[in-house]
């Protein structure tokens, strides 16, 4: 009698423990944040920052993230702890991701453990639309290639030549360039100028096509923002240590 009730308990124990386990990792988001960074700003801080030992990155917009999100602006995060990044299932993606995901982060690294926060954070939970690690990446890299920001800002005159421009003026040439208006966000330089961070733009749960953002990240922007230069050697490779952060 006694073992036959620890065992049901048991078995009931373990079904909770399942349906728990599907409802963490298993719920469904409504859309991605595609998230780009400038370099010029992420670096161009009181804290500075350190280029990857790949060397350093382009003048040009990169990528932070492609993140679920809920329509009402919540997000999921750190979904599935039973699948770490792993980085063989990506060796094939590796070489694009250098140049178009780098970290920036110090200590210098070879840009891994980025990746696999970002896998961990946010990549995990999208397994529930069906992307597995693989996927997740070459999603990504392949919405990089499909709007350059970088052109379509220049194409409107907003360089990154250190000079403060509208935010509208900037969220205008993006949603005319793109057909998407954006989100933007902001950090502060070294004398507490505003300046033009990261550029949001929102993808289906595909990861494959860009959609009009159901919810637009809250801006954290002024009026009028800097948009800083990326040293004037950008392209150049430039090896970092740990110990020297670069500054611009
Ligand atoms: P911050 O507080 O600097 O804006 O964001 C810190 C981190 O929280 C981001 O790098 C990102 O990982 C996460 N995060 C911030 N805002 C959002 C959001 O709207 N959606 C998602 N999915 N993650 C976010
Ligand atoms: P998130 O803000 O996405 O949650 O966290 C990003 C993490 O990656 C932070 O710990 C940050 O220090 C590190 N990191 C390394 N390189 C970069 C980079 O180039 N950009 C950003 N935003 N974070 C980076």
């Amino acid at each position: 009698m006694k073992s036959s009730l620890s065992l049901s308990m048991f078995i009931k124990l373990f079904l909770l423990l399942a349906l728990l386990d599907i409802c963490v990792s298993k719920s469904v988001f409504d859309f991605f944040y595609f998230v780009q960074q400038w370099p010029g700003s992420y670096c161009d801080t009181k804290r500075s920052c350190c280029y990857p030992i790949t060397g350093k990155p382009a003048s040009n917009f990169s990528i932070h993230g492609l993140w679920p999100n809920y329509n009402n602006g919540s997000w999921p995060s750190d979904c599935n702890p039973k699948h770490p990044f792993n980085q063989s299932q990506i060796s094939d993606l590796v070489s694009r991701a250098q140049t178009s995901w780098p970290s920036l982060g110090c200590p210098s690294s070879n840009n891994i453990k980025f990746w696999k926060h970002e896998w961990s954070k946010h990549g995990t939970c999208s397994e529930s639309v069906g992307l597995d690690q693989h996927a997740y990446f070459q999603h990504t890299l392949d919405l990089k290639d499909q709007i350059d920001l970088l052109q379509i800002l220049q194409d409107a005159g907003i360089k990154p030549d250190g000079s403060f421009y509208n935010v509208s003026s900037i969220e205008e040439a993006i949603e005319k360039g793109s057909g998407y208006f954006p989100g933007i966000r902001c950090n502060f330089d070294a004398s507490r100028n505003s300046q033009l961070l990261e550029i949001y733009l929102c993808v289906d749960k595909s990861a494959t096509r860009f959609i009009d953002c159901p919810i637009l990240p809250h801006s954290n922007c002024p009026s009028q923002v800097e948009f800083p230069t990326f040293g004037a050697d950008s392209g150049i490779l430039q090896l970092a240590t740990p110990s020297s952060p670069n500054y611009i």
